[in-house]
């Protein structure tokens, strides 16, 4: 197996076998994001060189492999052709494995359109991990997503009538201290256009390296602070109607809220508001990421 740069994967991937198909992100703008700034550069692996890795995965790990993610960021904006090359050889390859992802923000969505999305889906994709980070417009072009809210909400769309499942995340406090609330309604309202089959929720860290960090040093971005954090999410679940499985899976969030909704809107906002009666001290203190 061959990897170059940066191997980033979904927390709900930790099972998955992990295939490299492109170095780099091909937008590796965003403002909050510090994986690829120092490189390596997009670049498109070859078809035939992905097959390869494929083929000494199989030889080592067997019929073990269920899932399969395909770094690195934005894998989704390679030529189709590559993708359903590679697609039909994993599947060839390895007939036990249930799933097949990759990362795919809403610009390489809508490049891709939905005739492509359909032959992918077709080839064996089944999901594609998308950051929308947020639906509110001035924030998606602060933090320079590469895409607007209605653009976001078509791509999200276009996903699943294409047949492939949305994994969408959401990062709570990308609003700042400032645009919580509307960050949160704005947000809500966009899920509930999109409809995704998982909304899985990040609080924002500033990591080193990124102008997000450097705006939240001279003071220019106010972190929100735990209890924000809590109340937006709040108004995030409350101002939802989409049926969604929500997660946060991940060690930025100061709780730990799954479930489905609508129906376990309920059990959610008991658990926020229980945590709302903790002292922000007890919360995890900010920090700098590193990775
Ligand atoms: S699209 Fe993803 S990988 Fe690329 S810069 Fe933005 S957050 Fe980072």
């Amino acid at each position: 197996m061959r990897y170059e740069g940066p191997i980033y994967r979904p927390p709900s991937e930790a099972d998955s076998l992990l295939v490299q198909v492109t170095t780099g992100c091909p937008h590796n703008r965003c403002s909050f994001c510090m994986v690829y700034k120092k490189g390596p550069y997009y670049r498109v692996r070859p078809a035939t060189e992905v097959i390869e890795d494929l083929e000494t995965a199989r030889a080592q790990f067997g019929s073990q492999v269920r899932t399969i993610f395909f770094p690195a960021g934005n894998t989704l904006a390679a030529p189709t052709k590559t993708l359903e090359a590679i697609l039909v050889a994993a599947r060839r390859l390895f007939p036990e494995a249930y799933r097949l992802t990759v990362y795919g923000s809403a610009r390489y969505i809508l490049d891709k359109g939905e005739v492509d999305l359909r032959r992918l889906a077709q080839a064996g994709l089944n999901r594609v991990h998308v950051g929308l980070e947020s639906g509110h417009d001035g924030i998606l072009a602060a933090i320079r997503k590469g895409a607007d809210r209605s653009e976001q909400i078509r791509a999200g769309r276009m996903l699943k009538e294409a047949g492939v499942e949305n994994s969408t995340y959401v990062m709570l406090g990308i609003g700042g201290q400032g645009l919580s609330s509307s960050h949160a309604l704005e947000t809500a309202a966009a899920l509930n256009d999109i409809e995704p089959d998982y909304v899985r929720l990040r609080t924002f860290v500033p990591k080193e390296g990124t102008p997000l960090l450097r705006k939240v040093q001279t003071g220019e971005f106010i972190m929100a602070g735990p209890h924000t954090i809590l109340g937006e999410t709040r108004i995030l679940v409350e101002n939802m109607r989409a049926a969604v499985r929500l997660r946060s899976d991940h060690y930025t969030n100061y709780i730990n809220l799954s479930g489905e909704l609508p129906h376990d809107k309920d059990r959610m906002l008991a658990c926020i508001d229980d945590a709302l009666k903790r002292p922000e001290s007890t919360f995890r203190p900010f920090f700098i990421g590193r990775e």
